[in-house]
C-alpha cells in the first residue's frame, strides 16, 4: 500500500490566494465595466533588459550547430557565470567569495526550500513572522515541526516582526541551528542594518548555528549604508549561506536563473562530531537531484551582468523603487504608516485595522488588489503589503483611486 510522507497532512491550508482570487472576482462581477488593478502580486511585469535578449538566439543558433551544440551543462553552472557573479556581486563589495561558492539553479525557491534536506531531521529552525511560506513549508514537509496551531508551527522558533522592531526581530532567546532571514524583506520590505545583520552573525557564531539569508531583493538596495550581502558582514563567511535570484532584479520570472553562495568554510557536524563542508554536501545534493540550468538562459544570464546589461537591470529597479516610492507617498497621505518602499520593491502599510478589512476597502471602494499581511503568518495581522511591480500608469492610477476613495 503506497503511504503518503505523513507530515504534508501538517500543511495549513493557505487558503490566502483564493480567498483574494474569489474577492476579486465578486468585484469584478459587480463592476463589469471597471478595470481592476493589481498591487497584489510579486511577479515583474516590464521587459527582459535589452541586453539579455541578443543571447537566448544566439545561444539557440550554437545549439542548431553540431561544432557548438550543447547537451547536459556542469550541474554547479558555467564557469562564465559563475565567474561573472563573483565580478559582479562580490568581488567589488570586498566579499573573498570564488566561483567554486557559487551554484547555479533555476530558481530561488527550490533553492531555499531545498537547502533544508542536507540538514538533520531533529535541527530546530528560527524563522521571521510574518514570512515568505517556503521556508516553513519545506520544513513542515521534512518533518521538522510539529502541528499547526494558532497559525504557527509547534517546534519552530518565530523571530516576530513589529511595529517597534521595525520588522526587523532581533535574534531569538532560544536555540535554534537554523535561522532564516530575507533582507530586503519579502513581504515587509524591511531593511536590516550593518549591526542589525551583524547580531544575527553573532548569535549563529555563539549557537554554532548557519544563517540561510534570502538576498533576492539584494539589487533594489540603493543606500550605500546598507549591506547587499551577509558576507559583507565578518564572520558570516563561516556561518552563511546566501540565496539570489535573476527574477526580480532582471526580469527573469520566466526565464528562470538563480544562485546559492556556501563559503568553504561553512561546516556542518557529522553523526560522529566530525564537520563536513556545506559546500561539498549541496554539490552532492545539486548533482544527483539536478541537472543544471539551460544554456541559453545561463547565457541570458551573464549577458545581464555586461556593462550594458548592469545599466538596464539598474534601470529596471529603479523604475519599480519609483513606482515603490509613489505607493508610499500616497498612502502617507491618507496617515497610514509605512515599512519598506525605499530599498524595496514592497510597501508594508499599517492598516489601523484587520488586515482583510482593508483589503476589503481597497479592492471594494477602489478597485485595487493587495494582500493581507495575515497571510504571512499572525506577525503580518494589521497590514497589508502592496507590490511595487507593475506598470507606471496602473501604479499612477492606483494610488489616485485609493487617495481619493479613502481621503
Ligand atoms: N525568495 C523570496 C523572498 C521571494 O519573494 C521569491 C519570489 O517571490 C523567491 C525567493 C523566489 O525567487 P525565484 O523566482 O528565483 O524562484
Amino acid at each position: 500500500m503506497p503511504k503518503i510522507n505523513h507530515h504534508y497532512t501538517k500543511l495549513a491550508t493557505s487558503y490566502l490566494f483564493v480567498d483574494i482570487a474569489k474577492r476579486v472576482r465578486a468585484w469584478q462581477d459587480a463592476h463589469p465595466d471597471s478595470q481592476i488593478i493589481k498591487l497584489g502580486i510579486g511577479d515583474v511585469t516590464r521587459p527582459l533588459p535589452p541586453a539579455a535578449i541578443p543571447a537566448l538566439p544566439e545561444a539557440a543558433e550554437e545549439m542548431a550547430d553540431p561544432a557548438q551544440f550543447h547537451g547536459y551543462g556542469p550541474e554547479q553552472g558555467y564557469a562564465f557565470l559563475r565567474e561573472a557573479i563573483v565580478r559582479h556581486d562580490y568581488a567589488p563589495r570586498g566579499v573573498a567569495i570564488t566561483a567554486e561558492d557559487v551554484f547555479v539553479s533555476d530558481g530561488s525557491k527550490c533553492d531555499t526550500g531545498n537547502f533544508q534536506e542536507l540538514f538533520a531531521v531533529d535541527q530546530t529552525i528560527a524563522v521571521p513572522d510574518p514570512v515568505y511560506p517556503v521556508y516553513v513549508d519545506t520544513n513542515v514537509m521534512a518533518g521538522r515541526t510539529g502541528a499547526f496551531d494558532g497559525g504557527r508551527y509547534a517546534g519552530i522558533v518565530y523571530m516576530t516582526g513589529t511595529r517597534d522592531n521595525g520588522f526587523v526581530p532581533p535574534p531569538p532567546e532560544e536555540h535554534a541551528d537554523l535561522l532564516y532571514l530575507c533582507f530586503p524583506n519579502n513581504p515587509t520590505g524591511a531593511t536590516a542594518t550593518r549591526e542589525q545583520l551583524a547580531a544575527y552573525v553573532r548569535y549563529a557564531i555563539d549557537h554554532d548555528a548557519i544563517i540561510l539569508f534570502d538576498a533576492a531583493y539584494a539589487e533594489f538596495i540603493r543606500d550605500p549604508d546598507l549591506p547587499q550581502s551577509i558576507f559583507e558582514i565578518p564572520g558570516a563567511e563561516r556561518c552563511a549561506v546566501e540565496f539570489r535570484s535573476f527574477s526580480k532584479t532582471a526580469g527573469f520570472t520566466g526565464l528562470r536563473c538563480a544562485y546559492t553562495v556556501i563559503p568553504e568554510t561553512v561546516t556542518a557536524a557529522g553523526p560522529d562530531g566530525a564537520r563536513h563542508s556545506v559546500r561539498d554536501l549541496w554539490s552532492r545534493r545539486h548533482s544527483t537531484k539536478f541537472n543544471g540550468a539551460s544554456y541559453p538562459v545561463q547565457r541570458a544570464a551573464a549577458a545581464a551582468f555586461s556593462e550594458t546589461g548592469s545599466r538596464e537591470v539598474r534601470a529596471l529597479s529603479d523604475y519599480y523603487l519609483e513606482n515603490a516610492a509613489i505607493i508610499r507617498s500616497g498612502v502617507e497621505r491618507l496617515g497610514l504608516a509605512t515599512v519598506g518602499g525605499i530599498n524595496s520593491p514592497y510597501v508594508w502599510v499599517d492598516a489601523g485595522r484587520s488586515s482583510w478589512e482593508l483589503f476589503d476597502e481597497l479592492l471594494n471602494k477602489a478597485g485595487v488588489v493587495t494582500t493581507p499581511g495575515a497571510g504571512f503568518g499572525p506577525g503580518g495581522e494589521g497590514f497589508i503589503r502592496i507590490s511595487a511591480f507593475n506598470d507606471r500608469p496602473q501604479v499612477e492610477e492606483a494610488m489616485e483611486r485609493i487617495v481619493s476613495a479613502l481621503s
